[in-house]
């Protein structure tokens, strides 16, 4: 008996640190990361945007006020700044 409670156990432990993202449907390379938000009065937006892991990719999904934004383009910084071109 004591043998079983403590493989029952192994496996709640094995479960929650084999908690895995889901894979990116469109490179099937990179896995979709969840990012967590905070509204403007504050509080927590928990998964608010899903973002491919794989740089090459870019694949995003967010949701904003209620509707489903698909493969907005992501703003690293780096690349032409919108606002400087003329
Ligand atoms: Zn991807």
């Amino acid at each position: 008996m004591v043998v079983q409670v403590y493989y029952t156990f192994l496996e709640e432990v094995e479960i929650v640190e084999n908690v895995s993202f889901p894979k990116c449907l469109k490179c099937k390379v990179g896995d979709l990361l969840p990012l967590s938000d905070f509204g403007s009065q504050g509080a927590a937006i928990y998964y608010k945007a899903w973002v491919c892991s794989n740089p090459d990719c870019g694949f995003n999904l967010k949701i904003r006020n209620g509707d489903v934004y698909l493969n907005e383009p992501i703003f690293s910084g780096t690349g032409p700044n919108p606002r400087s071109q003329r």
